[in-house]
């Protein structure tokens, strides 16, 4: 397996992940759905061939913020879901062009670019053979527009069956780029019933470089599951959580109630959102566990992301406007009479 950038020929994933941990940043769909880019519900990336510079400046965000790996935002631009909204005939461009626009903020600032592949929805296991053949032309076809393109890895994300993730892994072993594989289940399972540490094994040993999990969990109830996988494998674990408070009762963020008991999922997780030093103190802890690759899913933002970058001893771009409340006129070294004049608003 390369462990160097075949397209750039600088440190590929395996052996940044020698030298140190590897910060990756994702939750493109959310953070542009957000910005009024992607519907919400059915998430198709559309944006990729509707609106490609909001997609570009959000890698530009993320990279300024420290993330090394720059995620095609391919995410279920898969056939079964461009089908669903009418848009099948341009899969194709929308794969394609989320590869280039991944690729050139990526070589703006030295880091990787990520094909990405996911759950397809199309796998049963009840039918594992008719569904598998399905599955794997449809990994086939994006992993192949992702070598096209010139990606240094593929992650393969938010698998909830082990039977599908096992397909990825083994589509993207295939095609000779390393592969990042990773699990959201709703439970401690996977939906075809296997522990999640398990499944990582499995994974790995299907060829996975680097197995962990991403997505549904926020930090508090991810950890406990990373230790697991930790010590379950031998290679490199990836964590990548949703930055929500989730809870021992409540936990994943499909499952966080409000105050008026109503679900919080998809629209309303505002409440929930965890601070960027709730993810920075994150960061260090996977650190000390031993995660190789940490990240952030589903609701992250760069500001999530550089407070994890500074939080790993990391000076990146965005580094030069982080807070300085020693020059705030309230809160600051100097604010002598405005201190005095606000001291209501400090109590
Ligand atoms: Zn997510």
């Amino acid at each position: 397996m390369a462990r160097r950038s075949l397209a750039t020929d600088s440190p590929g994933l395996l052996e940044r992940l020698e030298a140190d941990v590897v910060l990756g940043a994702e939750g493109y769909l959310f953070e542009l759905e957000r910005r009024g880019y992607v519907k919400s519900g059915p998430f198709v990336p559309e944006v990729v061939l509707d609106h490609p510079e909001a997609v570009r400046e959000l890698h530009r965000e993320f990279l300024r913020a420290g993330a090394e790996v720059m995620v095609a935002f391919t995410y279920y631009g898969h056939r079964e879901k461009m089908r669903q909204i009418g848009r099948e005939a341009e899969l194709e461009p929308l794969n394609r062009n989320a590869l280039a626009i991944a690729r050139e903020v990526a070589d703006e600032g030295g880091a990787l670019l990520a094909g990405n592949i996911c759950n397809t929805w199309a796998y049963d296991p009840d039918d594992p053979a008719g569904s598998s053949s399905r599955v794997r032309e449809m990994y086939r076809e994006q992993v192949g527009w992702a070598v096209e393109e010139g990606a240094d890895l593929v992650i393969a994300e938010t698998n909830d069956y082990l039977g599908e993730a096992l397909i990825a892994a083994d589509v993207v072993r295939e095609a000779g780029l390393p592969c990042v594989v990773t699990f959201a289940s709703i439970s401690e399972t996977t939906v075809d019933g296997v522990p999640l540490e398990q499944a990582c094994e499995r994974a790995a040993a299907a060829g996975a470089e680097v197995v962990g999990l991403n997505c549904s969990r926020g930090p508090a109830t991810m950890l406990p599951l990373l230790e697991r996988v930790r010590s379950a494998v031998d290679c490199p674990v990836a964590a990548q959580p949703v930055p929500f408070r989730t809870t021992p009762e409540e936990p994943i963020f499909q499952a966080l109630r409000d105050a008026s008991g109503e679900r919080a999922f998809p629209l309303g997780l505002d409440p929930f959102t965890c601070t960027r030093s709730e993810l920075a103190e994150f960061a260090v802890a996977a650190r000390k566990l031993g995660v190789g690759y940490i990240g952030v899913c589903c609701g992250g933002a760069p500001h999530h992301v550089r407070a994890m970058a500074e939080a790993l001893g990391r000076t990146v771009p965005a580094t030069r406007y982080s807070p300085d409340m020693s020059l705030h006129p309230v809160l600051g070294d100097d604010a002598g009479v405005h201190a005095d004049r606000f001291a209501s608003w400090l109590d």
